[in-house]
């Protein structure tokens, strides 16, 4: 007889450990969390981690404050370590951006964010060390940052085992399929399980689970490098992190001395379904890092080039996630698909989906342009003039 369950999350990445912490601790019953490999040992190990609010949507910007929010107060609100630190993130534009970059700072504002437009001479006072080839306007958030996907995941995953929840690291889904008209039956390398609820948090894998079930769920698994260079030795105090909308590039600061330098476009990387084979990045993918990063910080052309490495986007058509409940199988939910800028979101994803499993909707944000329906439907999230879709703004 298979064991049983009120929920059952399928991933053990900042998104699932995220989920199962809110589920334990707001009293969802037996809560087991299914891990194949190891806690962030998916796309949240290799993440940037970058924690911005510049989105062109509105949910997404909430969905963002909540998470800074968050990592400010990692310690008191979640315990452990997310390794938050408050640099701050400027945005660098061409004349073709400044219009959207516009009207994001003034949805910023209006939902009370520190966001300011940022001309040539206010972005020198911020980052003098910049060439402003290219740049004819920025903007700027203070409260921004980065943190740690490894620490962040790890963090919430002792704080889920705290509160009651049961982490099972090795255990790998191999089926998903309705159950008795009340639940649905998980199969495991480990056993099966029949729960009430279930949440599958498993990355780009989750469309082949649920494939059979006629749930549409297009994701590719897109692999994108990053190279991390150490700064000059006169470089002098850490920059903020730096989204370059020239080039399509990011730098953003790593401990005392060291730069991790990756790409804006979604697509950027090899659409590789043997992904957890570990693989060096293309050379050529360093050169374009390294030559963007050198051409921005004209000091650091001599910067050394210390090591590259690849990791995963659960890349969606419209580069947006499926989160919700599917409407056609109910006590089945989906928190996937966040195609490169789902880390940020993670706080707030654990809170909207224990919201939607306990209580059937959420008062975070509307989430109803990430209904997992929508491919099906051909309903696709769009961005005014293609900018959230370039620079995953
Ligand atoms: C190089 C890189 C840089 C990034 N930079 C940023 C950034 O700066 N800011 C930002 O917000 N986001 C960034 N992202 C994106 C962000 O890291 C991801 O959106 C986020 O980590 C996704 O978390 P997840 O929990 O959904 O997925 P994952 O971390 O991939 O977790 C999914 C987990 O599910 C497990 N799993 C899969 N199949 C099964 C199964 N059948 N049974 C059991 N377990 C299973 C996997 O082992 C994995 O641990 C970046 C991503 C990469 C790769």
């Amino acid at each position: 007889m298979a064991e049983t369950a009120d929920v059952v999350v399928v991933g053990g990445g900042c998104i699932g450990t995220s989920i199962a912490w809110q589920l334990a601790r707001r009293g969802a019953g037996r809560v087991i969390m299914l891990e194949k490999t190891g806690i962030a040992s998916g796309a949240t190990g290799w993440s940037s981690a970058i924690v911005r609010m510049h989105y062109t949507h509105e949910p997404l910007i909430k969905m963002a404050l909540f998470g800074r929010r968050m990592f400010e107060n990692f310690e008191d609100e979640v315990g452990g370590d997310s390794g938050f630190r408050r640099v701050g993130f400027l945005v660098v534009l061409p004349p073709e951006d400044v219009p959207a970059a516009r009207r994001v700072v003034g949805l910023q504002r209006g939902l009370g964010i520190d966001a300011t437009m940022l001309s040539l001479e206010e972005i020198a006072e911020i980052e003098p060390r910049l060439s402003l080839e290219g740049v004819v306007a920025g903007t700027w958030e203070p409260d921004s940052g980065h943190a740690d996907g490894s620490s962040t995941a790890n963090s919430f995953a002792a704080a889920a085992r705290n509160a009651g929840a049961d982490l099972r690291i090795g255990a790998e889904v191999t089926g998903v399929q309705p159950g008795d008209g009340s639940s649905i039956r998980i199969s495991t390398t480990t056993g099966d399980i029949e729960a009430g609820s279930v949440v599958m948090a498993s990355g780009y894998r989750t469309s082949a689970l649920l494939e059979p079930l006629g749930v549409e769920l297009p994701i590719k698994p897109v692999r994108h490098s990053i190279a991390v260079v150490e700064r000059t030795a006169d470089f002098g105090p850490q920059h903020p992190v730096i989204s370059d909308h020239i080039q399509n590039g990011y730098y953003r600061p790593e401990g005392a001395d060291l730069v991790l330098l990756g790409d804006h476009d979604p697509l950027e990387g090899d659409i590789d379904h043997d992904i957890e084979t570990d693989k060096q990045p293309p050379p050529t993918s360093i050169a374009r890092h390294t030559a963007r990063f050198a051409n921005r910080f004209p000091s650091e052309a001599d910067a050394m080039y210390r090591r590259g490495y690849t990791g995963t986007y659960d890349t969606t058509p419209d580069f947006q996630p499926a989160l919700g409940a599917v409407k056609a199988i109910p006590g089945l939910f989906v928190a996937v698909g966040f195609s490169g800028h789902g880390f940020k979101l993670s706080p707030s994803v654990g809170r909207i989906m224990s919201d939607v499993v306990l209580e059937g909707e959420t008062d975070v944000a509307d989430i109803s342009m990430f209904r997992v329906e929508r491919f099906a439907e051909g309903d696709l999230v769009t961005a005014p003039e293609g900018y959230g879709t370039r620079s995953l703004a």
